[in-house]
């Protein structure tokens, strides 16, 4: 557990981490009218060691909790939130966070991880879903608020899709020169490239690091790791994909295969370059797994 905190002018972000090894951050704001929480944490009880740091610490309920994705390490632990909420909790997330935790969760039913973890997890129908969806500047609308206030607190959403996970929403305060990443840009921690939409999410980075140097953002807060600057973030996030889809394009090229002699290498290879700290807790073999989708991907665009 660790308790980190920068002071911006008027307003103050807290962090707290699980203390597992996949370190699982929220985030927490302080504002007049109540505490804004970024991503819920996995476990119950993570969610609860959140909750009481946030009442010991200030004694206000919390109004608002900001989800950067639909992955269950981000928001399993809404119904412990929930409970400390002063009236309805309001949840933001894009429309496609709200569809991966009503359908999917990429492809990980919750009701497995509810085998897993048995009561360190919730029910899944015991975990409220969004009720304040976001959109881009270009798609807003009234009922989507792209910029938003609560309690004095201005932000901005990015929605994302088929980059880390189905919808990732960067949040900005273009107010305070801030920015909360989530798993678009983690910290020494194996990006999520499952979804076989590795291309893509190069782009998304590029365009980002573009938008976050634009509006001057100091500080990137991600979803796993330390906070740092948005281009040491989204760089470290940039060379890991680049230098995976290159060496798994190397190994295509004598037979259009990855076999698992390669894979093991490539493996091998990253573990080497890479200093990755805090990797995941609920794929343990997400490498292996990227390593397919990124031969998934790199073949099918070879066909077309
Ligand atoms: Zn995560």
């Amino acid at each position: 557990m660790v308790l980190a905190q920068d002071s911006y002018d008027d307003l103050t972000i807290r962090r707290y981490s699980s203390p597992n090894f996949a370190q699982v951050n929220s985030y927490w704001i302080e504002t007049a009218e109540g505490i804004i929480v970024v991503d819920a944490q996995l476990f119950l009880s993570q969610a609860n060691y959140l909750r009481n740091e946030i009442q010991n610490n200030t004694g206000k309920s919390v109004i608002a909790v900001l989800l950067t994705h639909p992955h269950a390490d981000h928001f399993a632990g809404l119904p412990i939130l929930a409970e400390v909420a002063v009236n309805d909790l309001s949840i933001y997330a894009s429309q496609g966070t709200y569809d991966e935790m009503k359908n999917g969760n990429g492809g990980r039913p919750l009701t497995d991880l509810k085998e897993i973890y048995g009561n360190d997890f919730p029910n899944p129908e015991d975990i409220p879903l969004p009720n304040r969806i976001v959109e881009n500047g270009d798609r807003a609308a009234e009922a989507k608020p792209h910029r938003f206030e609560i309690g004095g607190v201005t932000f901005e959403a990015r929605v994302m899709e088929n980059v880390d996970s189905p919808s990732s929403t960067v949040w900005i305060l273009p107010e305070h020169n801030i920015a909360l990443v989530g798993d678009f840009a983690p910290d020494r921690r194996t990006p999520s490239l499952r979804g076989g939409t590795s291309a893509n999410y190069l782009a998304r980075l590029k365009e980002m690091r573009e938008l976050l140097e634009e509006k001057e953002i100091v500080k990137a807060y991600p979803g796993h790791g330390e906070p740092g600057t948005p281009e040491n973030l989204i760089d470290q996030t940039m060379a890991y994909i680049t230098y995976v889809r290159t060496q798994v394009e190397t190994s295509l090229v004598d037979d259009a295969e990855l076999s698992d002699k390669e894979s093991t290498e490539i493996e091998a290879s990253i573990k080497d370059r890479f200093d990755l700290k805090y990797d995941t807790l609920l794929l343990p073999r997400i490498t292996e797994i990227n390593l397919r989708a990124i031969a998934e991907e790199l073949k099918a665009d070879k066909e077309l």
